[in-house]
């Protein structure tokens, strides 16, 4: 089981899972196309990844407290 969570002043902490990544891509790629739609499927997968850019998002700003990245649940 994958695990990702996004943190947004908009909605909050909002957890999601998926048996393994396709899944809960489709599953943050539905989320953020409500919530987020300037996200583009690129960005969804890099931030699943931990790319440098996400990372620091996730840790300060708005989105602190969102994962750097996709984790093992
Ligand atoms: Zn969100």
């Amino acid at each position: 089981m994958r695990g990702f969570h996004c943190v947004d002043p908009a909605h909050g902490r909002i957890v999601f899972t998926g048996a393994d990544d396709e899944e809960l891509f489709g599953n943050i790629k539905a989320h953020a196309a409500e919530a987020h739609p300037a996200l583009t499927e690129t960005q969804i997968r890099e931030m699943m990844a931990g790319a440098d850019w996400w990372r620091s998002m996730a840790t300060s700003g708005n989105n602190a407290g969102s994962s750097p990245s996709a984790y093992d649940k």
